[in-house]
């Protein structure tokens, strides 16, 4: 998925621009761990990991571990059933060719 998307984007182009975005989590919403964990599993960027440690109801939320690698795609935000996860856009970055072809592999 990730590599077609990436590759229709940015097929025959030399460099780009790129959204950035922050991510906020509000922990005690999230129901994640075992029966969740679906922002974390659909992010493209493997921007999240889960929690070690427990919310006030005993789940594990989501952690940003590689924000400034969040590119504001808003999947993780769109499939949250608790609301627990917003994405904001925060600036853009310029994405050469080296990262394109990366990107690619990947
Ligand atoms: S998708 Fe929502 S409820 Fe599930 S782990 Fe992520 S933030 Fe928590
Ligand atoms: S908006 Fe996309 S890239 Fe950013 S954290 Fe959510 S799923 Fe990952």
């Amino acid at each position: 998925m990730k590599h077609e998307v990436y590759r229709s984007r940015y097929w025959n182009i030399d460099q780009c621009t790129i959204p950035v975005g922050k991510v906020t989590i509000l922990a005690d919403f999230c129901k994640g761990g075992e029966d969740c964990d679906d922002c974390i599993r659909l992010c493209p960027e493997k921007v999240l990991e889960r929690s070690t440690v427990a919310n006030e109801r005993g789940f594990f939320p989501p952690l940003v571990i590689e924000e400034d690698k969040c590119t504001v795609c808003g999947r993780c935000q769109l499939y949250c059933s608790e609301n627990a996860i917003f994405i904001e856009k925060i600036g853009e970055r310029t994405v050469n060719a080296e990262e394109i072809a990366a990107r690619e592999e990947n």
